[in-house]
């Protein structure tokens, strides 16, 4: 899988997310060490062509909680903490989430030169997930959502995301009705939210893929319990003038 967004964010930020030729998914109790075995580095690094210095994860929860990635995190992050996204300022910290038909959502503040990835399944949005890390980026960084720019990745969508009808209460705005039939359209959900924080639409950017149709990714929905996990990683590079300025 080629990087997704490299149109969108400017150079200096790295995206990325894998496809099903390797599995992500995180094992129960794995210490800093092993949330990330050899092939999984190594297939990082073919990929990218860089070895991230640190790679940000979580425990991902369905919840709204952001985390800041300092350097602090990073030295007593044994365990990754429960979250559902992440944000930071720091050059080569790769923020990680994995997914199998959840949203990824990539943000960047192309003033204050943060950055955020979030985990977006309908819970996390339901708890308007994309407000909290905007929030956090706001107390942190002093982003203004109106110089964000934003990016969806691969996830179901309104052709296969068949849900309950008690979604017409959670998301009466998108809500897709066929036949006899409820469909979500996750994206649609968290551009609103985006949009009503203040970032501006054109700044939005849907790759529009569907993982559930796609077979080229891992699909909760289409695959069950036996389905693997894809990462989305996002990551600010160093800039040859921060090399030299620390040195
Ligand atoms: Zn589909």
């Amino acid at each position: 899988m080629t990087p997704l967004f490299d149109h969108v964010f400017p150079s200096e930020v790295v995206t990325f997310m894998s496809d099903r030729s390797l599995d992500f998914a995180q094992g129960s109790k794995i210490p800093r060490e092993g949330r990330f075995n050899a092939q999984q580095k190594s297939f990082l690094a073919e990929q990218l062509g860089f070895v991230p210095s640190f790679l940000a994860d979580v425990r991902q929860v369905h919840g709204r909680r952001v985390i800041l990635a300092t350097e602090e995190f990073m030295r007593r992050n044994d365990f990754p903490e429960e979250a559902d996204g992440l944000v930071t300022n720091i050059s080569n910290v790769a923020l990680v989430i994995r997914t199998a038909d959840c949203l990824p959502v990539f943000m960047y503040d192309t003033k204050r030169k943060c950055l955020g990835l979030l985990h977006a399944g309908w819970r996390g949005s339901y708890q308007n997930i994309v407000q909290q890390a905007v929030s956090i980026m706001r107390q942190n960084f002093r982003t203004e959502p109106q110089d964000l720019k934003a990016a969806l990745g691969p996830a179901i969508r309104s052709c296969c995301y068949q849900v309950g009808g008690e979604f017409r209460d959670y998301f009466p705005r998108e809500i897709i009705h066929r036949n006899q039939d409820v469909y979500l359209d996750l994206p649609q959900v968290n551009t609103r939210q985006l949009v009503e924080l203040g970032v501006w639409k054109e700044n939005i950017f849907d790759c529009g893929l569907c993982t559930c149709c796609d077979k080229r990714f891992f699909s909760y929905r289409r695959e069950g319990n036996e389905a693997g996990r894809m990462i989305s990683l996002m990551m600010l590079r160093e800039t040859p003038t921060q090399k030299s300025s620390r040195s």
